[in-house]
């Protein structure tokens, strides 16, 4: 099964900053060209799953019920523009709760994939930080980094682990995988 993982913030819809989160629908702006790029990856036959770290849950700085809500406008839309997500997996904890979904750990992508036949190896795992970048290579897939505003080439040189490709954003990363393996 053709599968691929997607990170939410700064990968579908714009990321609020350092530190912020978005907190509500109202804060939510899809990037340019992530729903078509959403849709493509649907017409092309992969499974897409969202894994995103929301530790402002457990900050108290919005409830779940609007992270659900977001959650179901962003896949409406998706939806109605002909793209279709499997699942959306967050973790609501804090780092110093320990739990075992928190980004750079893989308990997100394992439970989201449960059941399905995924070569990890052939999967990658898109995201714009270090943490996703960490949990690709953590679960055994290939790594792409979108700089959408987060981060920037300059800064990648002190990562300990690199990411195996870097795009500018969603759209440039699905075109460039698509053209991947059609020789
Ligand atoms: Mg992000
Ligand atoms: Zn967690």
């Amino acid at each position: 099964m053709k599968a691929i993982f997607l990170d939410r913030d700064g990968v579908i819809n714009r990321d609020p900053g350092f530190g912020d989160y978005i907190k509500s629908w109202e804060e939510f702006q899809f990037l340019p060209g992530s729903i078509e790029a959403i849709k493509k990856l649907t017409e092309s036959g992969y499974e897409i799953f969202v894994i995103s770290n929301q530790a402002g849950v457990s900050k108290g700085l919005y409830p779940q019920e609007a992270l659900d809500e977001i959650t179901r406008n962003m896949l409406k839309a998706i939806e109605s523009s002909g793209g279709r997500v499997r699942s959306v997996t967050y973790c609501p904890h804090l780092p110093e709760q320990g739990c075992n979904c928190r980004k750079p750990k893989t308990g997100m992508i394992e439970g989201a994939t449960k059941g399905f036949d995924i070569d990890f190896k052939e999967t990658y795992f898109i995201g714009d930080s270090r943490l996703d970048v960490g949990v690709g290579r953590n679960a055994g897939c290939k790594t792409i980094l979108l700089l959408t505003g987060k981060e920037n080439q300059d800064g990648i040189k002190d990562w300990p682990i690199k990411p195996d490709f870097i795009k500018k954003d969603l759209r440039e990363a699905v075109e460039w995988l698509l053209k991947q393996g059609q020789g």
